[in-house]
This record gives C-alpha cells, structure tokens and sequence, in this order.
C-alpha cells in the first residue's frame, strides 16, 4: 500500500508535466500569429498545411517546449529515486562509500542516502559498468531513531 503511494505520486507529478506541455503547446498554437496565405496561392489544395514543419520559427518553438517537457522528465526521475519508499519524503545525509582507487578493496563507489525518518537506505552506484543499474533501496526493519533514542533513554 505504501509502495502503491510512491508510484501515484510518480504518475501524478509525470501528469502535472505533461499538462505543463500540453499548455504550453495549446497556448503557443493559440497565440501564434496565423500565416497569411494569399486565397489565390491556396488554389484547390485545401486548407493550409500545419504549421509544424512549415514554419521555422513555430517549429523551433515546439521543439522548445518538447525540450522543456523532457527537462521536467529527467527532474521528475531524479527527484524520485531520491525519496523514502514509505513517506515519499526526500532522503538525506548523503554518505560516499567505496573508493574509485580502491575498486576491489573497497567496492566501487556508491552514495548512501537515509530516510530522515528511518524507513530505509537507498544506494546509488556512482559507477556504471554494466549498464543502468537501479538504485538499490533497502528498507529498515526497525526504525532506527526508536533505537537510538531508547538506548539514549536506557537507565544508566
Ligand atoms: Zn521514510
């Protein structure tokens, strides 16, 4: 259930950008300025052809937006894996692990976020050889700062 919660919020916030795109595409094809096409030049061919493709400065304007949408896309993506499964709330304390010199020793570089309210430990592979991989999340049994506080509680 709480793992459905962190994929509505991904659908929801994927919606909101593509309304952004959409909004924009729908008010730049509002707003600009209609061709003037001579009736005499349009002859039998019928309705002028879409301004996409036929206008430089429409096209360069739609690619614009295009743009914007996938820039909204990745900035979505990352803000997600960076957030707690549970609570969707963004992680923090980065922590680097592993060496780039020390690659067999140590492991190969990763960065360890926690969630500020303990429900788990995500760990991003700084190195990428064998393709993409996902970002490992792992969730706490036990809820860290409970622990940490009854041993601060404990009697002396
Ligand atoms: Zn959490």
């Amino acid at each position: 259930m709480k793992v459905m919660k962190y994929w509505l919020y991904l659908v929801a916030k994927l919606a909101i950008a593509a309304g952004i795109v959409y909004g924009l595409q729908a008010a730049l094809a509002w707003k600009y300025p209609k061709p003037h096409i001579d009736p005499r030049q349009l002859g039998d061919f019928g309705p002028p052809p879409p301004l996409f493709l036929h206008d430089m400065l429409y096209t360069f304007l739609t690619l614009g937006i295009w743009l914007i949408g996938a820039g909204l896309l990745s900035l979505i993506l990352r803000d997600q894996r960076r957030r707690c499964r549970t609570c969707l709330r963004r992680l923090i304390m980065p922590v680097n692990s592993g060496s780039w010199g020390h690659l067999v020793t140590f492991g190969p570089p990763r960065t360890e976020l926690i969630c500020p309210f303990g429900h788990g430990t995500l760990s991003i592979e700084e190195l990428q050889i064998t393709g993409r991989q996902p970002p490992d999340w792992q969730p706490h049994d036990e809820d860290i700062w409970k622990e940490l506080e009854s041993y601060y509680q404990a009697p002396k």
